[in-house]
């Protein structure tokens, strides 16, 4: 195995140590639907140091020459301007220090796009390359709307990238996406035709 699918694995590994991805419970989903895997961003978070880790990983299996061109990071709020954040700074300390340093921009919500930057980091992401991160990847729609905002304010992405991919994108970019960690959850059930319920096996708790 390389050293890419080594860190990976561990990841996927560690995501489930954290509760972050949680695969073998019997989750209420509060919308009439039960199912095994539940998925908690929230405590990518809770600790900043898990974020940071996950990060440095991210950036472990992020290919060289992204790496390397990457002008600013951008991410949605609020996990991935988060993680846009910490990202743009770990970048620098794996750089020569005289190379200017990484920039940051964050999309905000939007009622009316979806996404947007601010007048200000429309102007940081112009004329820059720009590598586009999120915590999860769900249908790949953030990501499409986001790349979108930083292409119409002059920016070229270079890339996306997320911590965790639940690979039900149903919209990809013709940019390269890079997950540190990847699972498919199996389909949820209606609570009347749990086949876990039907086995007695108590809803998980947490
Ligand atoms: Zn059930």
């Amino acid at each position: 195995m390389n050293r890419r699918d080594e860190i990976r694995q561990k990841a996927l590994k560690d995501l489930q140590r954290l509760e972050v991805l949680m695969v073998n419970g019997h989750f209420d989903f509060g919308n009439g639907y039960h199912g095994r895997v539940y998925l908690n961003p929230h405590q990518l978070f809770r600790h900043p140091s898990t974020i940071w880790r996950f990060a440095q990983d991210l950036l472990d299996v992020l290919p060289g020459s992204v790496l390397d061109e990457t002008e600013v990071v951008a991410g949605p709020v609020t996990g991935g301007a988060l993680l846009a954040h910490t990202i743009a700074g770990l970048l620098d300390s794996r750089r020569e220090i005289t190379r200017p340093p990484t920039l940051f921009a964050p999309l905000t919500t939007d009622a009316v796009t979806g996404h947007s930057l601010s007048r200000f980091y429309r102007q940081q992401v112009k004329g820059r390359r720009v590598l586009l991160v999120d915590d999860v990847r769900n249908t790949g729609q953030t990501l499409a709307r986001c790349a979108a905002v930083v292409r119409d304010s002059g920016g070229t992405v270079l890339a996306t990238a997320e911590i965790y991919d639940r690979m039900e994108a149903i919209i990809e970019l013709d940019v390269p996406n890079v997950a540190l960690a990847e699972y498919k959850a199996p389909e949820n059930y209606p609570a009347s035709a749990c086949p876990l319920c039907a086995s007695g096996v108590p809803v998980t708790t947490f």
